[in-house]
């Protein structure tokens, strides 16, 4: 489990355990990763929604809905549904928001090439929306990548939200969560990666080999007694992960 990728990092720790770290070991090609990364606040610098929300939703309703949030008192969707429903913007103004304060974090357009060559599964697996996340990629020049999402359809009248279908409520949150995406795209016995940040991450995350945790998502790890590596960049992931496959070509 997570251990596995933290073992590997201990350099003069306990000696590493499992099918990656035998890998490594021998110096052999590492089998295909399945790299599974949050959208939001994760590849972004910044969360669009919240961006978005910021600039065009009704003054306050955030600070009272996040509290609760954290609380477990409301769901993310019920929390997501009343502050889009106040958002008055047309798409064109909510993506010259997303473009002005969420930039993608430094080292993604490294991170995808890097997986692209490696042979490597990556797959977004966002609570977020369709429209920006394409919007944010094509502005950066990547395409082509594997993304399950949520969708939004912006007017002046308010935001309607589109969800993806999510399979059935996940038995471990109680919730349609990112677990059921990545189980459906976890070939048996492959090594699982999850990048995250925020609660939308917490049980999907839990399901990983390695976890690379910031903000939230981090609090709630150490909170757990779960182990997670810290990131600020996706530098910092191409680093640590490069480490599972000395030979990669
Ligand atoms: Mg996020
Ligand atoms: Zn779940």
């Amino acid at each position: 489990m997570v251990t596995e990728g933290h073992a590997i990092l201990a350099v003069g720790g306990r000696p590493p355990s499992g099918r990656i770290a035998r890998c490594l070991l021998a110096s052999a090609p590492v089998p295909p990763l399945l790299l599974a990364v949050d959208f939001d606040g994760t590849i972004t610098a910044r969360d669009t929604l919240q961006v978005i929300v910021e600039e065009f939703g009704a003054r306050g309703v955030w600070d009272e809905l996040e509290p609760r949030l954290q609380a477990g008192e409301i769901t993310i969707e019920e929390a997501m549904r009343q502050q889009f429903a106040a958002v008055t913007a047309t798409t064109d103004e909510a993506l010259a928001a997303v473009r002005r304060e969420a930039p993608i974090r430094p080292g993604f357009e490294r991170f995808v090439s890097w997986a692209d060559r490696a042979g490597h599964r990556l797959t977004i697996l966002s609570a977020g929306f369709r429209t920006v996340i394409d919007a944010v990629f094509a502005d950066a020049g990547i395409t082509g990548l594997e993304i399950r999402s949520n969708d939004i359809a912006f007017s002046r009248e308010g935001a309607r939200l589109v969800w993806a279908d999510r399979g059935e409520i996940c038995e471990h949150c109680g919730r349609r969560c990112k677990r059921h995406d990545l189980a459906l795209r976890h070939a048996p016995d492959q090594h699982v990666v999850y990048v995250g940040d925020g609660i939308s991450d917490r049980c999907a995350s839990a399901q990983a080999d390695t976890v690379f945790a910031r903000a939230s998502l981090a609090e709630h790890l150490e909170r757990e007694g779960r182990q997670h590596i810290p990131f600020e960049d996706f530098h910092d992931v191409v680093s640590y992960l490069e480490r599972l496959q000395p030979r990669a070509a």
